[in-house]
Protein backbone atom coordinates (compact mmCIF):
# COMPACT_ATOMS: atom_id res chain seq x y z
CA UNK A 1 0.00 0.00 0.00
CA UNK A 2 2.75 2.37 0.95
CA UNK A 3 3.77 2.54 -2.79
CA UNK A 4 0.68 2.87 -3.99
CA UNK A 5 0.74 6.12 -1.83
CA UNK A 6 3.80 7.15 -2.99
CA UNK A 7 2.62 6.86 -6.42
CA UNK A 8 -0.49 9.11 -5.73
CA UNK A 9 1.67 11.59 -4.22
CA UNK A 10 3.96 11.69 -7.02
CA UNK A 11 1.03 12.48 -9.41
CA UNK A 12 -0.40 15.17 -7.12
CA UNK A 13 3.48 16.54 -6.83
CA UNK A 14 3.19 16.02 -10.96
CA UNK A 15 0.21 18.09 -11.74
CA UNK A 16 0.78 21.40 -10.50
CA UNK A 17 4.23 21.43 -11.19
CA UNK A 18 2.65 20.72 -15.21
CA UNK A 19 0.34 23.79 -14.49
CA UNK A 20 2.67 26.86 -13.07
CA UNK A 21 5.07 25.34 -16.43
CA UNK A 22 2.02 25.65 -18.76
CA UNK A 23 1.39 29.14 -16.67
CA UNK A 24 5.16 30.10 -17.28
CA UNK A 25 5.08 28.86 -20.60
CA UNK A 26 1.40 31.40 -21.60
CA UNK A 27 3.06 34.17 -19.33
CA UNK A 28 6.38 34.28 -22.09
CA UNK A 29 3.76 34.20 -25.05
CA UNK A 30 1.96 36.45 -23.73
CA UNK A 31 5.07 39.25 -22.88
CA UNK A 32 6.24 38.99 -26.24
CA UNK A 33 2.61 39.88 -28.23
CA UNK A 34 2.24 42.37 -25.98
CA UNK A 35 2.68 45.24 -28.49
CA UNK A 36 0.62 43.09 -31.35
CA UNK A 37 -2.28 41.75 -29.76
CA UNK A 38 -4.53 40.19 -31.72
CA UNK A 39 -7.90 42.12 -31.25
CA UNK A 40 -9.53 41.26 -34.27
CA UNK A 41 -10.19 43.41 -37.61
CA UNK A 42 -11.02 46.61 -37.98
CA UNK A 43 -14.91 46.76 -38.95
CA UNK A 44 -14.65 49.42 -41.35
CA UNK A 45 -11.38 48.43 -44.03
CA UNK A 46 -10.23 45.08 -42.28
CA UNK A 47 -7.05 45.23 -41.02
CA UNK A 48 -6.15 44.37 -37.29
CA UNK A 49 -7.62 46.53 -34.53
CA UNK A 50 -4.82 47.86 -31.91
CA UNK A 51 -5.59 49.06 -28.15
CA UNK A 52 -3.99 52.50 -27.81
CA UNK A 53 -4.16 54.00 -24.40
CA UNK A 54 -8.15 54.23 -23.44
CA UNK A 55 -9.16 53.27 -27.13
CA UNK A 56 -9.32 50.51 -29.75
CA UNK A 57 -8.45 51.31 -32.68
CA UNK A 58 -7.66 50.56 -36.76
CA UNK A 59 -3.81 50.38 -37.17
CA UNK A 60 -3.98 52.34 -40.09
CA UNK A 61 -4.50 55.43 -37.80
CA UNK A 62 -1.90 57.97 -37.20
CA UNK A 63 -2.65 60.16 -34.29
CA UNK A 64 -0.67 63.87 -34.43
CA UNK A 65 -1.11 66.63 -31.88
CA UNK A 66 -2.37 69.31 -33.54
CA UNK A 67 -1.36 73.01 -33.17
CA UNK A 68 -4.32 73.79 -30.09
CA UNK A 69 -2.68 70.39 -27.78
CA UNK A 70 -5.65 68.13 -29.07
CA UNK A 71 -5.04 64.59 -30.80
CA UNK A 72 -6.18 64.20 -34.24
CA UNK A 73 -6.25 61.66 -36.48
CA UNK A 74 -4.41 62.84 -39.16
CA UNK A 75 -3.95 59.09 -41.58
CA UNK A 76 -5.93 55.71 -41.54
CA UNK A 77 -9.42 55.03 -42.00
CA UNK A 78 -10.46 56.58 -38.75
CA UNK A 79 -11.91 53.99 -36.79
CA UNK A 80 -11.99 53.51 -33.52
CA UNK A 81 -14.12 52.48 -30.46
CA UNK A 82 -13.65 54.52 -27.32
CA UNK A 83 -13.15 52.02 -23.40
CA UNK A 84 -15.78 54.07 -21.90
CA UNK A 85 -19.70 54.13 -23.11
CA UNK A 86 -22.20 56.51 -21.66
CA UNK A 87 -20.20 56.16 -18.38
CA UNK A 88 -18.96 52.74 -18.51
CA UNK A 89 -16.04 50.86 -19.19
CA UNK A 90 -15.44 48.34 -21.68
CA UNK A 91 -13.32 45.79 -20.65
CA UNK A 92 -10.86 43.81 -22.89
CA UNK A 93 -12.83 41.08 -22.89
CA UNK A 94 -16.15 42.69 -23.81
CA UNK A 95 -13.69 44.52 -26.71
CA UNK A 96 -12.91 41.03 -27.83
CA UNK A 97 -16.38 40.14 -27.90
CA UNK A 98 -17.58 43.48 -29.82
CA UNK A 99 -14.90 42.84 -32.41
CA UNK A 100 -15.54 39.30 -33.16
CA UNK A 101 -18.69 40.56 -34.20
CA UNK A 102 -20.94 40.01 -31.07
CA UNK A 103 -23.62 41.65 -29.84
CA UNK A 104 -23.17 42.07 -26.16
CA UNK A 105 -25.30 43.20 -23.47
CA UNK A 106 -23.82 45.30 -20.67
CA UNK A 107 -25.42 46.63 -17.53
CA UNK A 108 -24.80 50.30 -15.53
CA UNK A 109 -24.56 52.62 -18.49
CA UNK A 110 -25.40 55.99 -17.15
CA UNK A 111 -27.45 58.14 -19.60
CA UNK A 112 -26.58 61.93 -19.80
CA UNK A 113 -29.64 62.47 -17.25
CA UNK A 114 -27.90 60.10 -14.27
CA UNK A 115 -30.16 57.41 -15.60
CA UNK A 116 -29.11 54.08 -15.10
CA UNK A 117 -29.93 51.56 -17.54
CA UNK A 118 -28.94 48.46 -19.09
CA UNK A 119 -28.50 47.62 -23.65
CA UNK A 120 -26.80 45.89 -25.64
CA UNK A 121 -23.81 47.28 -27.90
CA UNK A 122 -22.43 46.18 -31.03
CA UNK A 123 -19.26 47.65 -33.07
CA UNK A 124 -20.32 50.36 -35.84
CA UNK A 125 -18.42 51.01 -38.52
CA UNK A 126 -18.94 54.63 -38.69
CA UNK A 127 -19.21 55.34 -35.01
CA UNK A 128 -17.10 52.98 -33.52
CA UNK A 129 -19.90 51.67 -31.17
CA UNK A 130 -23.64 51.60 -31.56
CA UNK A 131 -26.61 50.68 -28.71
CA UNK A 132 -28.63 48.45 -30.47
CA UNK A 133 -32.17 49.08 -29.90
CA UNK A 134 -33.69 46.19 -32.19
CA UNK A 135 -33.38 43.94 -29.28
ZN1 LIG B 1 -9.58 50.41 -40.50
Amino acid sequence: PSEVMDMFHREALRIPADATANLKADAVTRTANTDAQEWGDCPRCGQPVRKTGRMWQCSTNKTEKTKDGKWATTAGCGWKMFARIAGKTITDQTARRLLAGQTVTLKGFTSKSGKKFDAAIRIDKERGTAFDFDR
